[in-house]
């Protein structure tokens, strides 16, 4: 971050139970907060996320469902609203759940930035270009998202949360700012979050043969958590309005991942194809200028790093036993 930049005392974290939210309630206790609120329903999230923090009496965590007006006491000077299913697997099994933290969701959070005065950060996403048809994806890539399609409910609600985000910032005044977030992986994942990462990992560490879909082709560009951190806290610090796009520019295939973690974590197990998901996008990787240029910001871990970490992770949750594998 940079020295000029604004520094934020108190936090409200929506959906900081979760992946990103607990690492980024992490980040701000360590560096910066005299108060982080997490207000989170744990409906994809855990508690066990947060123990390290919950016995500082500067956090506090709130049970509540965002999808109802959210009341935090005293003053608050930044809200990250995290909270919604991110996981196709989750949205899919909850997708009434999942629109309504886009949409109800994010305008509890809008007003409650509005009543304290308090900078807002939406957690928007690359789903939001849907099937893109331009390569690398700029932030002036309007996408091709079908309305109707089993993946709309998070692709949809994200970009009326976006609309929503932009309308409190043009008609109400309110310091808002819009990060497109790109496939992010690190520790606490869960298990069976059907994301790519985790599934190869699981399977790999039980000695499971490893589920590609499709043919494997497809690909994601893939930011570590602790990158992905550094990212959102210079952009909530900026003041910039965004949106802009926050992920990694190495873009990696399913099949090549799904190599790289058997090699990693010393599996024989085979590799087994199954279909794949409808509407799932076959490229997805941003173009990061305007991210780069305005928030001095770049990953900086490498895959292999990152794997490394997030393997050694699973590894202790499982309770399995590091094979012997290659750096
Ligand atoms: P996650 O499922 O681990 O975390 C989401 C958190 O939100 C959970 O703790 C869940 O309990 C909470 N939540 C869900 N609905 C809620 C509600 N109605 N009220 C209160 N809490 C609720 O997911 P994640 O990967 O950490 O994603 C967090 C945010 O970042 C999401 O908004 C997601 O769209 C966005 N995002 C994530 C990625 C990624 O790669 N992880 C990519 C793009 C965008």
């Amino acid at each position: 971050m940079s020295p000029d930049a604004r520094a934020f005392r108190r936090i409200v974290v929506t959906g900081g139970a979760g992946f990103l939210g607990s690492h980024l309630c992490d980040r701000l206790m360590t560096e910066q907060a005299e108060a982080v609120v997490c207000v989170d329903n744990l409906l994809t999230g855990s508690s066990d996320n947060l123990a390290p923090l919950l016995a500082d009496p500067r956090f506090t965590l709130l049970r509540r469902d965002v999808s109802e007006p959210i009341h935090v006491p005293g003053k608050v000077d930044l809200v990250l609203h995290f909270a919604s299913p991110a996981s196709p697997a989750d949205y899919l099994r909850l997708p009434i759940h999942t629109l309504k933290a886009g949409s109800l969701g994010t305008l509890h959070a809008l007003e409650l930035a509005e009543r304290k005065g308090a900078r807002f950060v939406l957690a928007s996403t690359s789903e939001i270009y849907g099937e893109p048809l331009v390569h690398p994806q700029p932030e002036t890539y309007r996408g091709n998202v079908d309305a109707v399609g089993p993946r709309s409910v998070y692709d949809e609600a994200k970009r009326f949360a976006e609309a929503l985000t932009t309308a409190y910032r043009t008609s109400s005044g309110v310091d808002t700012g819009i990060v497109r977030i790109f496939n992010t992986y690190g520790p606490r994942m869960r298990p069976y979050d059907g994301r790519a990462v985790p599934t190869f990992v699981r399977q790999a560490l039980t000695g499971e043969q490893i589920t590609v879909t499709g043919d494997g082709s497809q690909t994601r560009s893939l930011c570590y958590v602790d990158d992905m951190v550094d990212g959102i806290l210079a952009f909530a610090a900026s003041g910039h309005p965004g949106p802009v796009n926050l992920g990694t520019t190495e873009e990696t295939s399913m099949l090549e991942l799904a190599r790289l973690i058997r090699d990693m974590t010393g599996c024989r197990a085979a590799i087994r194809f199954i279909d794949r998901p409808v509407d799932d996008p076959t490229v997805r990787r941003p173009d990061t200028t305007l991210a780069r240029q305005s928030l001095h910001w770049s990953p900086e871990t490498s895959l292999r790093q990152g794997l490394k970490a997030t393997i050694a992770w699973f590894a202790a949750q499982l309770d399995t036993a590091l094979p012997q594998a290659s750096e």
